[in-house]
């Protein structure tokens, strides 16, 4: 018997900590990694990796994949990336748990941005996470408890405050999900229901999360003017139930918000100073993806008023909405912006995902450089055109943030991808290259890595990246993805951290 399922010959190793590159080999045995470094003894496959660098698995740590891991479990989207570890249950928004009061709430809403069908197998969050091993993704899942959807399943789109029964009820399915091994709760506080979520019945909630040493994570309040307010309210609840922070997919958006991540990053380091465990995620973009009914209920359509905005995908009218500027498409109509975007929601019976410009590349550019700032796609797995961060982010931080700007080291951006959130999600032995370690590895050129999708043409896998590997098993081969589906639901243990 060989003593290494695989060795990757001649690499550079960086090893996801930050630490310099090294010159040097991995030996992988059943599953794992067996050696680091000066790999002597025969093993049943080798690769020779010269000229290319070694990495630990990506972690995408904001994706809306909590459909598409079970129906699509390919996922080639992710893998072709280098991602082996997908985090989702993101923004309020999940598919479970899931009883009655949800399940047509789900179909009509979350649904069509999660890649999913409108059906769910499941009705406990154990079950969904059974569901995903079932499917046998092709890359790891890990998974946050959705705010939103606990609270649709209780109280419905009810504003107000819950009554005490309500509480208890939300409290018992949190920790149900938690006892499941979700990572933490994730909140949505743009979105309905969580928009009408107060911050004390979030600090009840997050106080569960934190017996079990999970994390808050919450697309905050607000990411225009408002910002300010909306990341200390994320800090607030984190300093109240005594549990760690997370900002999903920090900005200042809008033209009236740019530049307010001058105030937001020294903001973060002074709560950090004082003992608050947060941190933040980005997408290296400035267009935004959401649900365009979601984003037409903030001012009824007010968004969109002098913002550059696609339609991405729709259910429908394809030819007349899917891939086209808001402006044109007021303007085929003959109708002003807001009642154009009232039209397509009513044609296409709420579904329809959108991309916005909202953003200053000053902005995306101060933020990617913080030391506590990971790297989310925020990708939706929909039909039609999808936002290109679906495809393309981990490789555009290498090849735009790191190689052509400069504003990183190579192994700064590799940690922003791996060992950072690794650690804050409590993956375990994951997001490091270390003996003993999972084998979620990613080889890849530094100095062709490419992210080749465009907002005309979404559906491109990046340059650059040869081989992936989940668990021990060789999902990208030579750049291309193999039929592996060596993934698996990662859980928290029940009790710990
Ligand atoms: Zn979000």
């Amino acid at each position: 018997m060989p003593e290494y399922d695989l060795i990757l010959r001649n690499g550079s190793i960086i090893d996801g900590t930050g630490a310099p590159a090294v010159a040097g080999s991995i030996g992988i045995s059943g599953g794992s990694i067996a050696a680091v470094g000066d790999v002597s003894g025969d093993a049943t496959a080798e690769i020779d990796v010269a000229g290319m660098v070694i990495t630990p698995g990506f972690v995408d740590v904001h994706a809306h994949d909590d459909a598409a891991v079970v129906r699509d479990p390919r996922v080639d989207f992710k893998i072709m990336q280098g991602v082996t570890t997908d985090v989702v249950g993101n923004c309020g928004a999940g598919n479970a748990p899931a009883n009655d009061q949800f399940r047509p709430m789900y179909a009509a809403g979350f649904g069509a941005i999660l890649g999913g069908d409108g059906e769910i197998p499941w009705r406990t969050t154990a079950e969904y996470f059974d569901a995903v091993d079932a499917a046998r993704p092709a890359c790891n899942v890990a998974a946050y408890v959705p705010q939103g959807v606990i609270r649709m399943n209780v109280m419905g789109s009810e504003r107000g405050r819950p009554t005490d029964e309500q509480m208890a009820e939300m409290k018992r399915l949190v920790d149900d999900a938690m006892q499941a091994g979700a990572i933490g709760m994730s909140t949505g506080l743009i979105y309905v229901p969580g928009a009408y979520t107060e911050t004390g019945e979030l600090i009840e909630l997050a106080k569960v999360v934190a017996e079990y040493g999970g994390i808050y994570t919450s697309h905050i309040r607000n990411e225009g003017a408002d910002v300010m307010k909306a990341v200390a309210e994320a800090i607030e609840i984190g300093e109240k139930a005594g549990c760690g922070v997370q900002i999903s997919h920090h900005k200042s958006a809008g033209p009236g918000a740019y530049g307010l991540t001058k105030e937001t990053l020294p903001f973060l380091a002074a709560a950090r100073a004082r003992g608050v465990d947060v941190t933040i995620d980005v997408y290296p973009y400035i267009a935004s993806s959401s649900s365009l009914a979601a984003m037409y209920r903030v001012g009824r359509g007010a968004a969109f008023e002098g913002v550059e905005a696609i339609v991405a995908s729709v259910k429908y009218n394809k030819e007349k909405y899917e891939g086209r500027y808001i402006r044109d498409i007021a303007a085929d109509l003959d109708l002003p912006i807001k009642e154009a975007v009232a039209k397509v929601l009513q044609d296409e019976e709420n579904t329809p995902s959108v991309i916005m410009f909202v953003m200053d590349e000053a902005d995306v550019r101060r933020v990617i450089s913080d030391d506590h700032c990971m790297i989310g796609s925020d990708g939706l797995p929909t039909d039609g055109k999808p936002h290109p961060r679906l495809y393309g982010t981990m490789a555009r931080v290498l090849q735009t943030y790191v190689r052509d700007e400069g504003l990183m080291t190579l192994e700064e951006g590799v940690r922003k991808m791996t060992s950072l959130p690794a650690r804050k999600h409590r993956l375990g032995d994951r997001g490091e290259l270390r003996k003993g370690w999972a084998a979620d590895i990613v080889v890849f050129d530094p100095a062709t890595v490419a992210d080749i999708a465009t907002y005309d043409d979404p559906r491109q896998y990046p340059a650059g990246i040869q081989y992936v590997i989940v668990n021990g098993e060789v999902v990208v081969r030579d750049g291309t993805q193999t039929e592996a589906r060596p993934g698996k639901m990662l859980r928290r243990k029940a009790t710990g951290a």
